[in-house]
């Protein structure tokens, strides 16, 4: 988590006065309660506010980047964490420009807001840790983990969460029907919506179809886009194994690494120069589901 290690490496600013500046979030916390005990800031601790809130501000973006990637649970903790890391800035760009002219009451008042924004932010970065860093099966809905194959809680089967995410979401392909159906299968078995058994109907359809697609592709060999579906159905259908096993050994990463397969098949042959966009709309077509499956 580099938020975390930038929150433990000294990224203190210049001291501004003859003190020297608070080296870290707790130093101003001490600061704030000193002022606040005093009942009267100094303008260098106005100085200190505001640095820490661009400090904070630039961090939250800074881990927006890589954070925004994620799924499930991770991603729910991230938009916790960023709500904390928003009220902190909030509160020390409150300070920097007013606290000079607050009450003794008010700076007691604002150093305490401060403090409990601080240990929320302890707690937040402490679970991240600790979820980044288990491997353990869990219900990707409540966190539980035991040694049962499915949650008591939610009946979900436990599975190994994803430890590394693709980079597929910062592409975009156009997703036809049954695709769309499986992505948004995988991301409700990620994020805890729904039990794997959810993915078994939208991954035999997609089976099928890319195998019909690849038997239609052999039999036209003489058009450009059977050229090009030779290619990449196969990667595709071997995405979609990827994702199938899963339900052999419970490792949610086999989804985020089979979609990626997948994703990355289909999009080779969107993104192919040599393929007309009409070829590209046609093969869409190929893939295209012919009823309604949605909610079959
Ligand atoms: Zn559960």
């Amino acid at each position: 988590m580099s938020l975390l290690l930038s929150l433990k490496e000294n990224f203190a600013p210049i001291a501004i006065g003859s003190e020297k500046a608070p080296q870290n979030l707790n130093e101003l916390r001490s600061r704030l309660q000193d002022a606040a005990q005093v009942g009267r800031a100094r303008p260098d601790l106005a100085y200190y506010c505001h640095w820490y809130a661009e400090f904070l501000d630039h961090l939250r973006h800074q881990e927006d980047l890589s954070m925004l990637q994620t799924r499930g649970k991770p991603r729910r903790m991230w938009a916790e964490q960023s709500l904390i890391y928003l009220d902190l800035t909030q509160c020390l760009r409150l300070h920097s420009s007013q606290m000079l002219g607050w009450s003794q009451a008010l700076l007691q008042e604002k150093s305490q807001e401060f403090g409990c924004l601080l240990d929320e932010l302890a707690e937040a970065l402490e679970e991240m840790k600790d979820w980044n860093e288990g491997c353990e099966a869990r219900c990707l809905n409540c966190g539980w983990s035991g040694q049962v194959s499915t949650c008591p809680h939610c009946r979900f089967h436990l599975l190994k969460p994803v430890r590394q995410y693709g980079t597929q979401q910062n592409s975009y392909v156009r997703l036809a029907p049954l695709q769309a159906n499986l992505f948004q299968a995988i991301t409700s078995v990620l994020e805890g919506q729904c039990d794997l058994l959810a993915l078994e109907v939208p991954l035999e359809l997609m089976q099928s179809r890319y195998q019909k697609a690849l038997e239609e592709a052999e039999a036209n060999l003489h058009l450009p886009l059977a050229q090009q579906a030779l290619q990449s159905i196969p990667r595709a259908l071997s995405g979609l194994r990827e994702i199938s096993r899963v339900f052999q050994d419970f490792d949610a990463q086999h989804l985020e690494d089979g979609w990626s397969i997948l994703f990355q098949a289909d999009q080779a042959l969107q993104s192919n120069p040599a393929s007309p966009r009409r070829d590209a709309g046609s093969y869409c077509e190929m893939i295209v589901d012919q009823v309604t499956l949605t909610n079959e």
